[in-house]
């Protein structure tokens, strides 16, 4: 990979692409292959950075035929699941087969109009012109910890979950789980897994669970076609697969939700695949709880009023987009911060400003990169 020494960044007008994560290494393949020269600038130090520090034990819960970036299949050898670790080589290996041109360490930290021009602050205070500009800075992109009151005097051990690597730490140890989503599932399951030796998982609104498949059929592909239907209906339909699929954990302190399956997807919230989840709580492995409120010396608060001190508490809380510095000046953002634009579209406002990566559709987000990658090459080769 070249490094910013041996590209001459001024040369022409590019099209730059902020992010060298799928979202960005697709757009910058399918532009190549439309002829138009573009330029992927990543802050760290190699394409796949958000995969290179996930957790050990992630696969894609998508399936590998589904996850493919344009222009090159995942091989089948990766299987089904593809692992973290072959993610991060398909990303290395997707940059050299299609010869793409990326700067690493340079970070952009504004974006401006500069004419029919973009003009891009980055790293040093380099200042570089592109005709157009592609935004895949990812939407994992800065951990959100909540601001729970006593958290700073709190004398037990808080990380967020991206700073998860694997079990090992937490063997023996009393450990709280902040958050039902798929990572805050999938890492309960890990540390019952690696020996921890209690396991809860607090849980504010309870999750729709969907098995990662049924009889060989991939829940990504559910997705795929239940996309475009009436949201209600796919509650509908949604909330009778569930009940078939799915026991009633309700016992367990996890009952069904009450808010469709689909409704809760358009609020921003996709299904937990299980991958093990069900199985633990039903064992009693993995103990949900009420949600966290507050931290008290020693102890976590529990909205419940329960008092609990686990020895660590790993909050898998989410993250944020983070583009109000980059774009947030150009009025191309919704009131929650996300692009009102993806794929092929710029705002009007906005002529030659594209995003992808910043939707979280149940159809997959490596699948909806690559069909937004086709969709801003197609716009800008026009
Ligand atoms: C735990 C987890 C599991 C997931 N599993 C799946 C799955 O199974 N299937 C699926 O389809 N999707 C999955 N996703 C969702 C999504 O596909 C991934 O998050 C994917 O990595 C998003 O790609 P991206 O290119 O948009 O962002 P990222 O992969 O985060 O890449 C963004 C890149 O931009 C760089 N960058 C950020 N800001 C700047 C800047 N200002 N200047 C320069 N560079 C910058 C970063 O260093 C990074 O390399 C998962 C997400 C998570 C968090």
């Amino acid at each position: 990979m070249p490094d910013e020494m041996d590209i001459d960044l001024t040369n022409d007008r590019p099209v730059y692409i902020i992010g060298g994560g799928p979202g960005g290494l697709a757009a910058a393949a399918a532009l190549r292959e439309q002829g138009v020269r573009a330029v992927v600038l990543e802050k760290s130090e190699s394409v796949g950075a958000s995969w290179r520090r996930h957790y050990d034990r992630l696969h894609l819960h998508t399936t590998r035929r589904l996850s493919g970036l344009p222009g090159l299949a995942m091989p089948r050898s990766f299987g089904r699941w593809v692992s973290r670790d072959n993610v991060v080589r398909y990303l290395e290996k997707y940059a050299e087969f299609h010869e793409l041109e990326i700067v690493t360490g340079v970070e952009v930290s504004r974006i401006e109009p500069s004419g029919s021009d973009w003009l891009l602050h980055a790293t040093g205070g380099r200042l570089l012109t592109g005709r157009a500009v592609v935004v895949a800075t990812g939407y994992n992109h800065t951990p959100r910890l909540p601001d729970w009151p006593g958290r700073d005097s709190y004398t037990g051990e808080v990380l967020h979950a991206g700073e998860y690597r694997n079990a090992a730490p937490y063997a023996g140890k009393d450990v709280l789980v902040v958050g039902v989503g798929n990572t805050g599932a999938e890492i309960a399951v890990d540390l019952v897994e690696g020996g921890a030796a209690r396991v809860r998982l607090a849980v504010r609104t309870t999750p729709h669970i969907v098995r990662r498949s049924t009889a060989g059929w991939p829940a990504q592909r559910t997705g795929i076609l239940v996309r475009r239907l009436p949201v209600r209906l796919v509650d509908r339909v949604g909330g009778i697969m569930g009940k078939i699929s799915v026991p009633d954990l309700a016992e367990h302190g996890l009952p069904r939700p009450e808010t469709g399956l689909y409704s809760r997807v358009r609020e921003g919230a996709i299904p937990v695949q299980d991958v093990g989840l069900i199985d633990a709580v039903r064992s009693g492995k993995v103990e949900p709880v009420a949600a966290v409120d507050s931290f008290e010396d020693s102890k976590a608060v529990l909205a419940d009023g329960t008092r609990i001190s686990p020895d660590t508490v790993i909050a898998a809380t989410g993250y944020r987009r983070a583009l109000e510095g980059l774009v947030g000046h150009l009025g191309v953002l919704d009131e929650r911060g996300r692009p009102v634009t993806h794929g092929g579209r710029a705002a009007a406002q906005a002529p030659g400003l594209y995003f992808t990566g910043f939707t979280n559709p149940i159809s997959g987000m490596f699948r909806e990169m690559a069909i937004d990658a086709r969709k801003i090459a197609k716009a800008l080769a026009r």
